[in-house]
């Protein structure tokens, strides 16, 4: 079955099953996901921490899993700031960079 016929045949479902179909699909990425982040052994750790009204910014030192790499040894990435928030449900990340963007700083309580 392509993608294409998956959609035509979803456009007779009714929007209650739309909906758990949205749902279960989340459920399959979410797994599919975290199989991904186990199979590279990346790790992170938590420096700092700033929440503001919609999102949480964390400082983290990341280990990029690579086996040649000095983050192997102890010698993590960074520290970065990755911004977290939650989208219908969802944890979403963006990498923020070294430093946090002006305004971020103010907007923390
Ligand atoms: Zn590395």
């Amino acid at each position: 079955m392509t993608l294409r016929e998956i959609k035509k045949s979803v456009r007779v479902l009714n929007s209650r099953q739309l909906m758990k179909l949205d749902a279960w699909l989340h459920e399959l990425i979410d797994a599919c996901e975290s199989k991904k982040r186990d199979r590279a052994v990346t790790s992170r750790q938590i420096v700092e921490e700033h929440k503001t009204a919609n999102k949480t910014y964390r400082l983290e030192e990341v280990r990029c899993g690579k086996k040649n790499c000095h983050c192997a040894e102890g010698k993590l990435h960074g520290p970065y700031w990755y911004a977290y928030w939650s989208e219908r449900g969802r944890t979403k990340s963006q990498y923020v960079g070294k430093k946090l963007p002006q305004g971020v700083r103010s907007a923390m309580s």
